[in-house]
């Protein structure tokens, strides 16, 4: 079912891959920001389906900003993308309440994920 998704990410050629990879299995990108407070604000505003965030980025990081938004949101649907390093997080991921923890390259299982 076609979502609509805020994408937060702070590389700008990892943001375009990842916006390529949603829109092209049909799903349509409401916002994208490039850093954990970017993600509060859009959150909040543009209410999305769900959000891939980033862990590592300047100033708030990703899992701050996905612990902020559950914080107001239970219900929040928050995908939490990692590099090959990141995997350290992923029992945090969980703790937070997000969906999961993927690696961004993964884009097959992205998409699961999303769609799941
Ligand atoms: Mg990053």
């Amino acid at each position: 079912m076609r979502k609509r998704i805020l994408v937060i990410e702070d590389s700008t050629m990892m943001r375009r891959i990842i916006i390529k990879v949603l829109e092209e299995a049909g799903h349509e990108i409401v916002g994208e920001g490039r850093c954990g407070q970017d993600a509060l604000g859009m959150y909040q505003e543009l209410k999305p389906d769900l959000v891939t965030m980033d862990i590592t980025m300047r100033g708030m990081d990703g899992i701050t900003a996905a612990k902020e938004i559950m914080g107001f949101d239970s219900h929040a649907r928050i995908l939490i993308l990692s590099n090959l390093n990141e995997d350290k997080y992923r029992d945090e991921a969980k703790k937070i309440g997000a969906i999961g923890l993927v690696n961004k390259h993964k884009t097959d299982l992205v998409l699961k994920l999303v769609e799941g």
